[in-house]
């Protein structure tokens, strides 16, 4: 069957065999069309429209019948050099990671007994949720300093009011009037920082303006810790009961809305990465579940400065946004990451370009009926079409499709008689 196409293509394609060149014959691959077109053959006429001569040329004439069109099967397919983007990409492994932009360790910020512990593993909180309350000895020493301090200052100022008084009236010195403003700004001075010093233990402002030495719970040294930022409970190391010191970590908190995947780049892939990261704005990346699902969007934007001598990999950072939380700690995922292209190449199938001879070309069509062979370079493949980094514009009409059969073994032994003459 497919021997009886070909034969049909012979007969009705008249010439298809390939050029056998003396070795100082000049190929046409390397000659322009416009001059080949010109060439008159042995018997006298314009070469390309000979059915004898025209392969020396490297032309076929291909009678419409045999071109598929719209609906219509044909031995042979046609189309256009296509201009598309180019996005090249590679792939690796990863595993999710903690966003540490987006995690906190929450200690104590002073000894104390821990009296109340709000959240548990797991639970999700906003930015100022109460996490745990202790009771600290500093806190209520700190609350009853700031007592005294302000009360001290309260009575610096009274003396000072009066000593003005009394000055004013010629009743005493200046120097004493001077005297008892500088305990004044002294007294201030200790009072706002221990003021200070009870914002900074988080006692909020109210309650600081509230306490009252009558009412002893205002001067309890009871201290609430709240959760610096939203996120999930992930550890949580504290119970009701027990003593803790400021310096160990007692929750973990973590933003999960977004979590980072660290990728094992191979050593040969580095050099395509090294352009936008650490600075550079990154690449655009994918990451898959194994187990599926959609993937998810991220940006490649670091690279880590070693690398792991045994696997000869390179750990980079991909950020990920991951609002529903399905991409969790501890995940292994697949990454794919976008390259850019330098933008815009021209393609072509693979199927259209042929080789000859160690030269790589495609069957581009000249006018009417006739189709000549053109030589390409050859760039990166992209997936069922290869880029065509010279030879062909964007818009030139090629054999897209069975063109191996214009220049088959089959064909050339066929004509190879007629066509050595
Ligand atoms: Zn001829």
């Amino acid at each position: 069957m497919k021997i009886g196409k070909i034969v049909l293509v012979t007969i009705l394609l008249g010439i298809v065999c390939m050029p056998v060149l003396a070795v100082s014959e000049k190929s046409d691959l390397d000659r322009p069309v416009e001059e080949m077109w010109k060439e008159k053959c042995e018997h006298g006429i314009l070469q390309f429209s000979c059915d004898e001569c025209r392969f020396e040329l490297g032309t076929v004439k291909l009678l419409p019948d045999l071109i598929a069109g719209k609906g219509k099967p044909g031995l042979v397919a046609t189309g256009k050099a296509g201009s598309r983007k180019v996005s090249e990409s590679r792939a690796f492994t990863g595993e999710v990671k903690l966003s540490e932009g987006r995690t906190v360790h929450v200690a104590a910020p002073l000894p104390g007994l821990v009296r109340k512990v709000f959240v548990d593993i797991g639970s999700t909180v906003a930015e100022g949720a109460p996490l745990f309350e202790l009771d600290c000895q500093d806190v209520a020493e700190s609350k009853g300093d700031y007592l005294k301090k302000t009360a001290a200052r309260d009575l610096a100022k009274a003396s000072a009011e009066r000593e003005a008084t009394l000055f004013e009236k010629k009743i005493s010195a200046r120097v004493e009037v001077q005297e008892a403003q500088a305990r004044l700004a002294a007294a201030e001075i200790e009072a706002a920082n221990a003021r200070g010093r009870l914002l900074r233990l988080g006692i909020p402002r109210a309650e600081i303006e509230s306490l009252d030495p009558k009412i002893p719970d205002t001067m309890s040294g009871f201290l609430t810790v709240r959760a610096p930022q939203g996120g999930v409970v992930l550890e949580r190391q504290i119970s009701v009961g027990r003593r803790v010191e400021p310096g160990k970590d007692l929750i973990l908190l973590s933003d999960l809305s977004e979590v980072w995947v660290w990728a094992d780049l191979r050593e040969n892939d580095l050099p395509s990465i090294f352009g936008r990261v650490n600075g550079g704005g990154g690449y655009t990346a994918e990451v898959r579940s194994p187990a599926g699902g959609k993937p998810y969007r991220g940006t490649l934007d670091v690279l880590s400065g070693t690398m792991n001598e045994q696997t000869r990999t390179v750990k980079a950072r991909i950020v990920v946004p991951n609002p529903e939380g399905h991409l969790r700690p501890g995940m292994f995922v697949n990454v794919r990451v976008f390259l850019p292209g330098g933008g815009s190449a021209v393609a072509v199938p693979k199927a259209a370009v042929l080789a000859d001879e160690g030269r790589t070309f495609v069957f581009v069509h000249k006018e009417g009926d006739y189709w000549v062979r053109r030589p390409v370079t050859l760039g990166r493949r992209l997936g069922d079409m290869v880029e065509v980094r010279s030879g062909l514009k964007p818009g030139q009409t090629i054999i897209t499709d069975g063109s191996f059969l214009l220049k088959s073994d089959v064909l050339r032994r066929k004509m190879g008689a007629g066509c050595a003459d």
